[in-house]
């Protein structure tokens, strides 16, 4: 009889956001009147700006002639896409990226679980507490995490760096070996970001260790600080240390078609290897490419329209992060991130646990948001609130979630 994959056996609970989910559908199978505004799952509620919509429709005309028509797109993604991606989102920061260092996916989230599988098995991963879970259930299915010690509250092989109030939300550098370190700025879930010349410290650090950071940039588009960089790239050095991923999903709405890269520099290279290359074998085994519509859709991302029109839409969604902090700033809670980020990140009244908190809010003021253990150990009596929602829906969620809190 066929055995099953062990490592996946060990993988904990439910993901956390089919948790959430099945809490609020059996709520709301019991309260059928009951309005619930969700402002947690990160997903954007806009529609796709009208450049892109328009982009999406020439390309699906080119479909439908033979003289336009595209099967297979390349490996890498195509050209056009690429050196749109090249010029916009490096060149004019002043990071020297080739196009042929970018490669075209389906999104963030398969490139940030799929990394991992061009490093050895025996590598000493590093992730920050709280954290995007797809980086660790990702390395307990590659078989890298050991065993899980429920009373630690962590993976026995992983190194977790823990982020909180007292550190600012920027880890520590370890001081025992990390090889594969996943960072994510700004920040997912505590929407918090890292200064430049914080992240040079952690750049310095693996270039002189031989570790590679896989930085994940999925919310870039939300900076509005001066001293915060949008690429890795901007530090010194980091080309030959970093992989940076990035993502349509939050800046342009493009959760529901799909679309991201992943840059890596040719000069990244370990025993020998530019490690670009194997990543070009793994997406050629593997992976047949974004569809030729909607890489069409991302290049209409970087017109001057659409560059306008998709800022609207971010500006939209973090005048709703400013109004969620600011009040419940004022309604006596402690509040981190919305600044650069679309998250809001807060520490729950009176100590409660953020699932306790999360139950309260979804029966008290039916309001949905994540609670800040699913993100880890550190997330611990925290919570996050996305922006994601409409102005009106996050206006009335504040007001009913003050009125509880209060
Ligand atoms: N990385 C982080 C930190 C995220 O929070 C998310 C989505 O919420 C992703 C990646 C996934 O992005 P994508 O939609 O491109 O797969």
């Amino acid at each position: 009889m066929i055995s099953l994959n062990q490592e996946y056996l060990k993988l904990r609970g439910s993901y956390l956001f089919s948790e959430i989910a099945k809490r609020v559908s059996a709520y709301q199978a019991e309260h059928p009147d009951s309005d619930v505004i969700r402002l947690g799952i990160g997903d954007v509620t806009q529609p796709l700006a009208p450049s892109i919509i328009k982009a999406l429709h020439g390309a699906v005309d080119e479909m439908s002639k033979a003289e336009t028509f595209r099967g297979y797109a390349p490996d890498g993604g195509y050209d056009f896409l690429r050196e749109a991606i090249v010029r916009e989102d490096y060149r004019k920061r002043g990071c020297n990226i080739d196009p042929s260092e970018i490669f075209i996916s389906d999104g963030a989230k398969s490139d940030s679980g799929s990394i991992q599988e061009i490093f050895a098995r025996d590598n000493v991963v590093a992730v920050c507490d709280p954290v995007y879970p797809v980086y660790v259930d990702t390395n307990v299915m590659a078989g890298r995490a050991g065993h899980y010690d429920e009373t630690a509250g962590k993976w026995s092989n992983i190194l977790t760096l823990p982020c909180n109030s007292d550190n600012g939300f920027i880890p520590e550098i370890p001081k025992v070996k990390a090889d594969l370190i996943y960072l994510c700025f700004p920040n997912n879930p505590t929407g918090e970001a890292i200064t430049k010349s914080e992240l040079q410290k952690w750049v310095d650090y693996a270039n002189m260790t031989g570790a590679v950071i896989i930085y994940d940039g999925a919310y870039e588009a939300y900076i509005t600080e001066e001293d915060v960089p949008h690429s890795i790239y901007e530090c010194k050095d980091a080309e030959n240390c970093a992989i940076e991923l990035r993502s349509f999903s939050k800046n342009a709405g493009f959760t529901g078609l799909r679309l991201g890269y992943t840059v890596i520099p040719r000069a990244l290279a370990r025993e020998g290897v530019a490690v670009r290359d194997l990543w070009a074998r793994r997406h050629g085994t593997k992976y047949n490419g974004a569809p030729y519509i909607v890489q069409r859709a991302g290049e209409a991302v970087y017109s001057p329209e659409g560059m306008k029109e998709v800022r609207e839409q971010i500006d939209y969604y973090m005048r709703n992060a400013s109004y969620i902090s600011n009040s419940l700033k004022k309604a006596g809670l402690s509040v981190y991130g919305g600044v650069n980020s679309p998250y809001i990140w807060l520490r729950t009244p009176n100590n409660m646990s953020g699932w306790n908190f999360f139950d309260l809010l979804l029966k008290e003021a039916n309001v949905v948001g994540t609670p800040g253990e699913g993100f880890g150990k550190c997330g611990a009596n925290c919570f996050r609130l996305t922006a994601f929602n409409n102005y009106e829906n996050t206006v009335k969620a504040v007001e009913r979630i003050t009125k509880v809190i209060m």
